[in-house]
């Protein structure tokens, strides 16, 4: 059995956080070595890691146990080639590779072979999303080195022992991102290994799919439905978001009336799916960005009116299409603070909140009375239980000439910064990169 050891490193001084060392938590503070196997494996690469506790020592002894540190790495490193199988070769990936901002690069990584319950996953395309821009910018929670990339799709070119019997090489798979999900706690077993306090998400804190190879748990793997290109199959993991938002967490029907606020990819594929559960009025909000590209295509998917915030008032447009009622759904997928606080005012009462996009500060100013006068529910989302990506893929055939809209490029990895840019600004719905370019 291979072992690789993909992170050596040391920290110290860390405010607030617990290092995991082989599976063992280990105080704040402490310089750490961390490296990835079996147990078995683990237990025999920790007889010669030591974790150091470096906090409150006098700086000359620091610097022995930093030496002794450097040391250890070499060590360690040395084991870990002295352990890889001849198979193992080296892979371009994307890598954010410090932390702080930007600290982004492609780099040669070593293909990870499978353990038992895993596939390896030649990977067609990943898509870039604003996720990855907030890696870039360190404004979402990583854990470097690391390869980045979470929305891919590609093909299985090696399988576990233990899940032979599920997967063949060859087969067509798209993923989901909830890797290191305990699958003990309450909610993994209730379905929702999405928000399991254990997860260490693909693509921020495991290693992801800007990889010519993905080594993924194979519980995490679905099929990609016959018929779905592997452009629209690339769009699986966002379009699981949207399917879990408007198909399990709001009420919206035949019918209904719902505000959409933000015409990104999240915006547009609420649309979609807003038109498809027969929604009567969908109108979409954003600002001047989205005019030339993004509201025409709202429009192409089903949206009845778009409306730019910046040269018309909203409050005005939904008050003249719905009798001065409100709508009955509001899907925030801006995260702007402006667009969610005049939002609750544009719901009629009862109506529901659905809320999606994450916003940079930690606290906002809402007009908390207008929850308690109108009778509000107010509903959080957050990433894609499986049971979302099951409901996603059963219609993904059928809304593919849709969600092909949404996919404004295809780029190869070598033009990642370009990418990244073009999304920055706005100018792009969603750009695939093709690993195989
Ligand atoms: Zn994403
Ligand atoms: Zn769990």
């Amino acid at each position: 059995m291979a072992i690789r050891i993909t992170k050596v490193y040391t920290r110290t001084g860390d405010q607030g956080q617990t290092a995991l060392v082989g599976g063992k938590r280990v105080p704040k503070d402490t310089a750490r070595v961390e490296a990835y196997g079996t147990l078995d494996e683990l237990n025999a690469v920790l007889g010669i890691a030591r974790v150091f506790n470096l906090e409150g020592r006098r700086r000359k002894s620091r610097d022995r146990i930093e030496g002794i540190l450097r040391q250890l790495q070499n060590e360690l490193f040395d084991l870990g080639s002295e352990l890889a199988t001849p198979k193992e070769a080296d892979m371009r990936a994307l890598v954010k590779y410090a932390p702080g901002h930007g600290h982004v690069d492609i780099r040669e990584m070593p293909v990870r072979q499978p353990e038992t319950d895993e596939i390896l996953i030649k990977v067609k395309y990943c898509g870039i999303c604003g996720t990855d821009l907030h890696i870039y910018a360190d404004e979402f929670p990583n854990t470097p080195p690391v390869i980045m990339g979470h929305e891919y799709c590609g093909t299985v070119a090696e399988v576990g022992e233990g899940v032979a019997g599920d997967w063949q090489v060859g087969d067509r798979v798209v993923g989901e991102l909830h890797t290191g999900a305990c699958g003990t706690c309450f909610l993994c077993r209730a379905g929702k290994p999405h928000i399991c306090e254990h997860k260490l998400a693909l693509g921020s804190k495991y290693d992801g799919a800007f990889a010519e190879y993905l080594t993924l748990p194979a519980w995490l793997a679905h099929r990609i439905p016959e018929g779905v290109s592997w452009e629209v199959a690339g769009l699986s993991e966002p379009f699981a978001i949207t399917t879990h938002c408007l198909v399990e967490r709001s009420n919206l029907g035949p019918g209904q009336r719902v505000l959409i606020s933000g015409a990104a990819t999240m915006g547009l594929m609420a649309t979609i799916w807003a038109s498809r559960l027969g929604a009567e009025e969908i109108i979409v909000s954003g600002t001047e960005m989205d005019a030339a590209l993004r509201f025409p295509l709202a429009r192409a998917l089903g949206a009845t009116r778009t409306v730019n915030v910046q040269q018309e008032d909203v409050r005005q447009v939904v008050s003249e299409l719905t009798e001065g009622i409100g709508v009955d759904c509001w899907v925030e997928c801006s995260g702007a603070p402006a667009a969610i606080a005049s939002g609750l005012g544009l719901l009629k009462k009862t109506g529901k909140a659905v809320l999606i996009g994450l916003v940079g500060p930690e606290t906002i100013p809402i007009p908390w009375n207008t929850l308690l006068y109108k009778e509000l529910d107010l509903v959080g989302c957050f990433s894609s239980p499986p049971s979302s990506w099951q409901k996603a893929l059963a219609v993904e055939a059928e809304e593919a000439p849709k969600l092909r809209q949404l996919v404004s490029d295809i780029i190869p990895l070598d033009a990642w910064e370009e990418g990244f840019a073009r999304m920055r600004r706005g100018e792009v719905v969603k750009i695939l990169v093709d690993l195989e370019a």
